[in-house]
């Protein structure tokens, strides 16, 4: 579903790469964490497979597509593949919750009829059945995050990435977003977690991947944050 191999990717003039002959391979379904300090790589990484930036070198296949044969016209059809969600949640203030997640269907040309019937369900998915109408200033940040999941999810993407969800929530909050996640993950999507927070790494029992300077150090089937890892 996601392979990399030995993927290399240097900014610009830079001498030193943001990642260095990074190999991952992550099966359909899994639930991965990705951990590593800050400048450790874990943006970049995330940025190669939705296309925003390109490898130096190496291979990336996701979903079936050869990043290397993958032409501009088809990276709209890449991108419905893989939901992104961001630790400032990225609405849209002037609109409400109902509007923020069929806009991502309208982009898409998706009908007004389809659009009625699948917005509500996303909503309800989520647990904001009842908060259809208010703007994003009138919820918490742990609402404000899933109507950011729900707006990612609606396309039914087959991956979902995450990167620090849960950097601008309080502890409870924080869970209920990575228990929401688990729940997306149960419904066959595979998702990509990036985090701080070593509690809600330690306590997942996941396959948790460490980056460090550009290379992967440990890959751990139910894996901990590692000792003098935490940023
Ligand atoms: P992380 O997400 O783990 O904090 P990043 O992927 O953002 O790490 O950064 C990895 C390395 O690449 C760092 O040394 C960072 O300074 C560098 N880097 C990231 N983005 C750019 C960019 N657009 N131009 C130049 N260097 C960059």
């Amino acid at each position: 579903m996601i392979l990399l191999d030995r993927v290399t990717k240097t900014y610009g003039k830079s001498m030193k790469p943001a990642l260095s002959r990074i190999s991952l391979h992550v099966e359909p379904r899994e639930f991965v964490i990705l951990v590593g300090t800050s400048g450790a790589g874990k943006s970049t990484l995330l940025k190669l497979l939705t296309r925003e930036e390109k490898p130096t070198s190496g291979k990336i296949v996701v979903g079936g597509i050869d990043y290397d044969h993958l032409k501009d016209k088809h990276i709209p059809l890449l991108r419905r593949k893989i939901g992104v969600v961001f630790q400032d949640f990225k609405l849209l203030p002037q609109r409400t919750v109902y509007e923020n997640v069929a806009f991502a269907l309208e982009i898409a040309g998706m009908t007004n009829r389809e659009i009625k019937s699948t917005v509500p369900k996303v909503i309800e998915l989520v647990g904001l059945t009842g908060k259809e109408k208010s703007f994003p200033h009138q919820l918490s940040g742990g609402e404000r995050q899933r109507v950011a999941i729900a707006r990612a999810v609606v396309r039914q993407p087959k991956i979902l990435i995450a990167d620090e969800p849960t950097g601008n929530l309080d502890p409870k909050h924080s869970w209920d977003i990575v228990r929401l996640l688990e729940k997306i993950n149960h419904y066959g999507t595979t998702v990509l977690l990036t985090t701080h927070n070593v509690e809600i790494v330690n306590k997942l029992k996941r396959r948790v991947v460490t980056l460090d300077h550009g290379k992967i150090t440990s890959d751990q089937a139910q894996g901990s944050y590692r000792q003098g890892r935490a940023a």
